[in-house]
């Protein structure tokens, strides 16, 4: 057997849906950016402009997702907050960002062209905008159709932590619990983890 590099794998998995989408959602127009595993408290995963920086003066962005949910939540679910951190990271190159945390209305008209409607509940009838926002996947949508097609391909993150939080765990419970309806397994509404635990955007 060949030795396990962990690191690679979950670095090849998660780059291997970041182009996936960027050529579905985006027609590959999304710059290539720094694909990293942080385990913030508060935060599913967030977008850091031009973050990283190398020797020849070039610099790339960050999209961050913690892995302590990778175990809690389903792989759609952290998908859904990957392609949510894109979003970001498309207004920041061709766009124009809210101040701070705010999720602006040019931010929720691409989040609902590509298949997640943007609710500060995660629910039906939420707010757009906002500092903390969450969204839900829009049933034949963008989003699921590109989602479903990578799951086919037996889409995995190997790896995820093994000591999650008594909270990611609470929260998690609760997905489940609103997901019984849907169909295929895959929840019909967002990340009610973003209600309690939101992603952010830093710089
Ligand atoms: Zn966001």
């Amino acid at each position: 057997m060949a030795k396990s590099t962990p690191h690679i794998e979950i670095a090849l998995e998660l780059q291997h849906a970041y182009d996936v989408f960027n050529r579905e959602l985006f027609q590959g127009t999304l710059p290539t950016c720094m694909l990293t595993l942080q385990r913030e408290k508060t935060s599913v995963g967030y977008f850091s402009a031009a973050r990283f920086g190398n020797r020849l003066g070039q610099h790339t962005d960050e999209i961050a997702l913690n892995p302590t949910y990778f175990s809690v939540v389903t792989i759609l679910e952290t998908l859904q907050t990957l392609v949510h951190e894109m979003v970001h990271l498309w207004q920041h190159h061709f766009g124009e960002p809210g101040r701070g945390r705010y999720h602006n209305g040019e931010w929720a008209k691409k989040m609902e062209a590509i298949g997640l409607m943007p609710s500060d509940t995660g629910q039906p009838g939420g707010k757009r905008v906002g500092d903390q926002m969450s969204d839900y996947a829009i049933e034949g949508g963008e989003f699921l159709r590109v989602a479903r097609m990578l799951l086919t391909e037996e889409f995995t993150l190997s790896w995820h932590d093994r000591f999650p939080p008594v909270e990611a765990c609470r929260v998690a419970a609760q997905l489940v619990s609103t997901s019984l309806s849907s169909d295929l397994g895959f929840p019909a509404r967002g990340l009610l983890v973003f209600s309690a635990i939101s992603d952010g955007t830093k710089s």
